[in-house]
């Protein structure tokens, strides 16, 4: 068996203990002599499995308890809608700041249901940095505002949480949650499609305020409302038992490696590491992002002569380096470094990029 070192932006790496653990359980979970898979969400195994992942998520980032823990489906995308419909009245605006192609396509979905209005955007600047915070037009009667923590695309991160004043902040972080701690007293809503730090996708972990639930806004079919799924534990209709089962290990994994700081400690050294290679190569790499907006997840780098992009990308491959191809809305070159890519990974890549930039020079 030969595994690579994956850097996928997204369905991304799982950790290696997960897919062994899960390997071994598939065809029969827990003494029940069947697959996860094949087990009514409804059966008293499978409950206890759900009630555990949750118990677990709600320990590693300290969920308070006026809060739902939601595992819902439809990707991130299908709550770019949903969430003006349960969250804003008909006719009530929300504030959208925008600092990437996920921040522009959460307004432009939401824009069916809510007076979207753009509060702060770096478009201008081709999305190389955060706008500063004294520039936001922020409107107190919005109904929320939202924000994306973490641009998987543009290779772009908040590193602070940003002051709102009392509207609820509402955060797309399916690609930095659980990387380091996060304050959620800080959040109304938080939701992320699970496929690049959580476990594989189609699956959606959302942890929204209590209190926003009860805002009736408009009519609308139970499975849409975020209180019904609140309501009956995410079992509203037939969950995705499978991503529950290795979202709930992943959790676990994430319990034994220490907890979200230490998670966070080892995040902030492997982006070190990859951005001191860029930083050090003399131009022979390039990373366009403020070195304060830098994200620590997703680091978008282009070569100093793109003729040398398909050479990389094919030796890369050679040398056992998955999906370092970026974005082709960015071109260049990608690595994704979330929680379950390890530091020998980013280690590997970068002796590869050092030894491609000496044997190319
Ligand atoms: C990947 C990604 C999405 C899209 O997620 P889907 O689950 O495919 O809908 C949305 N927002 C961010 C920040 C992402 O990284």
């Amino acid at each position: 068996m030969s595994r690579v070192w994956n850097f996928s932006a997204g369905p991304a790496a799982l950790p290696q203990a997960v897919l062994e653990r899960a390997q071994r359980e598939m065809l029969d979970w827990n003494g029940s002599g069947a697959s996860v898979m094949e087990l009514s969400h409804r059966g008293k195994l499978f409950m206890g499995l759900a009630a555990q992942a949750e118990a677990d998520v709600r320990e590693l980032a300290a969920i308070p308890d006026d809060y739902a823990v939601l595992f819902l489906q439809g990707g991130a995308t299908q709550h770019f809608a949903q969430i003006p419909m349960n969250l804003a009245a008909e006719g009530a605006s929300a504030d959208y700041i925008v600092t990437g192609h996920w921040g522009e396509k959460a307004a432009s979905e939401a824009a069916p249901y809510v007076k979207v209005d753009i509060a702060a955007s770096s478009h201008a600047d081709n999305y190389v940095k955060l706008p500063a915070r004294n520039g936001w037009t922020l409107n107190p009667a919005a109904a929320y505002v939202h924000y994306t923590p973490n641009e998987t695309i543009h290779g772009v991160e908040f590193h602070d949480v940003p002051e709102v004043g009392e509207v609820p902040l509402v955060a797309d972080m399916s690609s930095d949650i659980l990387s380091r701690p996060i304050d959620v007293r800080r959040f109304g809503l938080i939701y992320a499609g699970a496929q690049k730090n959580i476990g594989p996708s189609g699956l959606v972990l959302m942890i929204v305020r209590r209190d926003l639930l009860e805002r009736v806004t408009r009519p609308m079919a139970r499975i849409f409302r975020y209180a019904e799924h609140a309501a009956s534990d995410s079992m509203l209709n037939t969950p995705n038992t499978w991503g529950w089962y290795l979202a709930g290990l992943t959790f676990q994994w994430l319990k034994e490696q220490g907890g979200l700081a230490a998670v966070a400690a080892r995040n902030d050294a492997k982006a070190a590491l990859l951005y001191d290679t860029i930083d050090g190569s003399g131009g022979y790499y390039r990373n366009p992002i403020d070195p304060a907006s830098r994200s620590r997840m997703n680091v978008p780098f282009t070569l100093h002569d793109a003729a040398l992009d398909a050479v990389f990308l094919k030796e890369s491959e050679a040398a056992g380096l998955l999906a370092l191809k970026g974005h082709k809305a960015i071109g260049g070159m990608r690595a994704s470094l979330y929680n379950a890519v390890s530091l020998e990974a980013v280690e590997a890549l970068t002796a590869f990029m050092r030894e491609f930039a000496t044997r190319h020079g």
